[in-house]
């Protein structure tokens, strides 16, 4: 059951990108040097000597400065990336003119092939993704979606891999309004070589991109001694950090300067400059955020595999078929199990359903701080032409919500793998 609006007309997610023309891509690359201005940053480049466009330019994804540090790294070659619908909020002509490829976050949409043909094959640009989808929530990598493989078998060109070090420190997803005095750092590699993609199999070229993917922003920190000194570093980190190690209590976390504490039992972290964390009595459950976040994860794992996961709420709902403004759906109710999301509403008198099933699921769009429609914590259910933005009342939970898709998606990978092994034993 569709949403009843008014005007059904929704914003053309097939449309071919553009060409980005060479002005194009020198004006990109002028105002990505302008954005810099007064940042520290550095490139480095390993076995790109000989690396010609076309090629497949993967990228891990911290913040906006991925873009202008990517688009500065790969010129003169022109890039046309693979962006998503709310990126496009507003800016639809800018986006369209700067060869950006549209997608609703976590759907599966078959025009995306043709896209990249077009880019490959026909301009002989690069293809830049950021196969993560989203602004990592702990400085570590997260999924990859197996089809990864697959596109870049596919595609037959050279694979080129952008890992970034320090934006998520300078400007964490859970706090981005207060940047933090941390240099920034990209470390460019070609990992595949087309001659050689065509003798690998899909499962090698996953496990090589995935090998090459793999960064952790705390380990980094420490390794390069960068001493993060702002008072207020470790504000919004319970967004992330939402149960609490010691009395197992969820969504009552809450932090202020230097310091993560629990409101139910009153236990309390400090985050020092290094990025370390230290209980201020007791014992110390983890060394850093990503070995917590990590246990949160198994946390909800346990709670799939017994059958007891379970979730559901009233949500304020905003959603946006096209791309000049967000429509106000009123107040709908979400629910989350093993199956999938269920979005319930009723609009302009009539009611409404969407479903989006668990299989096609590799993890979900979550904001702690929304900056096109509210500054508070929001999940993003697309399907492939609508995606609702919902507010829940309950406050905190949508880290949950992201570990729970993305821990099935994860149960089906090893469900399928386990049945095609067996497959194979049998014969
Ligand atoms: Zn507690």
């Amino acid at each position: 059951m569709d949403v009843n609006y008014k005007n059904n007309r929704r914003y053309d997610t097939d449309k071919p990108p553009r060409k980005v023309g060479k002005f194009i891509n020198f004006l990109i690359y002028t105002l990505s040097k302008i954005a810099l201005t007064g940042i520290d940053y550095k490139i480095e480049k390993i076995g790109m000597e000989d690396v010609k466009a076309p090629y497949i330019y993967l990228s891990n994804h911290m913040y906006f400065v991925d873009f202008e540090i990517n688009a500065i790294a790969n010129y003169p070659y022109s890039i046309n990336n693979v962006a998503t619908i709310d990126g496009y909020y507003r800016r639809p002509f800018l986006m369209e003119l700067a060869g950006c490829i549209c997608k609703r976050k976590f759907t599966t949409d078959m025009s995306l092939f043709a896209s990249i043909r077009k880019v490959l094959d026909e301009y002989g640009d690069i293809l830049g993704m950021y196969p993560e989808a989203r602004y990592t929530p702990i400085g570590t990598t997260a999924i990859l979606p197996e089809s990864l493989g697959i596109m870049i078998k596919r595609a037959g060109v050279d694979v080129v891999v952008g890992i970034h070090h320090g934006n998520y420190l300078h400007t964490p997803f859970w706090n981005y309004r207060k940047k933090r005095k941390v240099p920034l750092y990209l470390r460019m590699e070609k990992i595949i070589d087309k001659e050689e993609l065509k003798e690998m199999s899909v499962a090698e070229i996953n496990e090589r991109v995935r090998n090459a993917m793999q960064y952790n922003e705390y380990t980094y920190q420490k390794e390069n001694n960068i001493h993060i000194t702002e008072p207020f570093r470790a504000e919004g980190l319970h967004k992330v950090l939402y149960q609490c190690p010691h009395c197992l209590t969820e969504s009552k976390m809450n932090s202020k300067g230097t310091k993560i504490f629990c409101e139910e039992c009153g236990k309390s972290w400090e985050l020092t400059e290094l990025g370390e964390l230290v209980a201020e009595d007791g014992v110390t459950e983890f060394a850093t955020p990503p070995e917590w976040f990590e246990w949160e994860r198994k946390q909800v794992r346990r709670q799939l595999e017994d059958g007891t996961y379970h979730f559901e709420d009233e949500v304020e709902v905003y959603s946006l078929p096209r791309t000049m403004r967000f429509e106000k759906l009123g107040m709908g109710k979400l629910t989350h199990t093993t199956e999938g999301f269920t979005l319930t509403g009723n609009y302009r008198d009539r009611d409404y359903e969407i479903t989006r099933n668990t299989k096609t699921l590799y993890g979900v769009h979550v904001e702690y701080d929304y900056c096109y429609i509210k500054p508070h914590d929001c999940i993003d259910i697309s399907t492939l032409d609508d995606s609702f933005y919902c507010y829940p009342k309950k406050q905190n939970v949508i880290t949950k919500l992201s570990f729970a898709v993305e821990e099935m998606y994860d149960m089906q990978v090893n469900e399928r793998r386990r049945r095609k092994s067996k497959k194979e034993g049998n014969e």
